[in-house]
């Protein structure tokens, strides 16, 4: 789909007009002969019906499309295009070749990363921060915290247990003293020791 018209500054020459989507053009390509020039999705959506070019009517397949001559992307990346955040606020009017740039970082886009400044620190789309609400944020954090804990004590007390185990089956006189350093182990039952 092309850009609306109406986001445009001053007049758009008619042969940056996608024929399909009525849009200024957006990713365009042309057909070989006839050189109408399309929208890249609009001709790919518009092919799935029948192959032939919108406008006369002449056999055209995906395959023969070329991208548009670079004069026309010229005067295609110099036309003076609205942001899409206009509607939020954003007064800034930029050459169609750096909206993306100028997107990536509009302080008017509703989704772009805010911190919260209210105390918990959470990030997140600017449009959620009217209804974001810190103790909510911070409480699941805590439930997600005590969750994790007691799966930890779970597992080290299983450990506890395993080392436990371990320790009673290589050494049977060590019974209940298994927490005393190699040191001071009785010394293990040796062969015809009993000197
Ligand atoms: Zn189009
Ligand atoms: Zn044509
Ligand atoms: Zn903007
Ligand atoms: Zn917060």
């Amino acid at each position: 789909m092309g850009y609306d018209v109406t986001r445009f500054q001053g007049d758009v020459d008619e042969d940056l007009i996608c024929p399909i989507c009525s849009g200024v053009l957006e990713e365009p390509v042309q057909a070989p002969h006839c050189e109408h020039a399309f929208c890249n999705a609009c001709i790919t959506q518009w092919f799935s019906q029948q192959q032939t070019c919108p406008v006369d009517r002449s056999v055209v397949t995906v395959a023969h499309l070329r991208p548009v001559p670079r004069i026309m992307r010229n005067m295609l990346s110099k036309l003076q295009i609205a942001c899409d955040n206009a509607v939020f606020g954003c007064s800034a009017v930029v050459r169609l070749d750096n909206l993306m740039s100028h997107l990536s970082d509009c302080e008017h886009n509703p989704k772009r990363p805010v911190t919260c400044e209210q105390g918990c620190g959470l990030e997140m789309p600017k449009d959620e921060l009217p209804n974001h609400n810190c103790i909510k944020h911070l409480r699941s954090v805590v439930q997600q915290q005590q969750t994790r804990i007691a799966e930890l004590e779970k597992t080290s007390a299983e450990h506890k247990h395993q080392l436990a185990e371990q320790t009673e089956a290589r050494h049977p006189a060590a019974k209940g003293i298994h927490a005393c350093n190699p040191q001071c182990q009785p010394q293990p039952s040796e062969p015809g020791g009993d000197n």
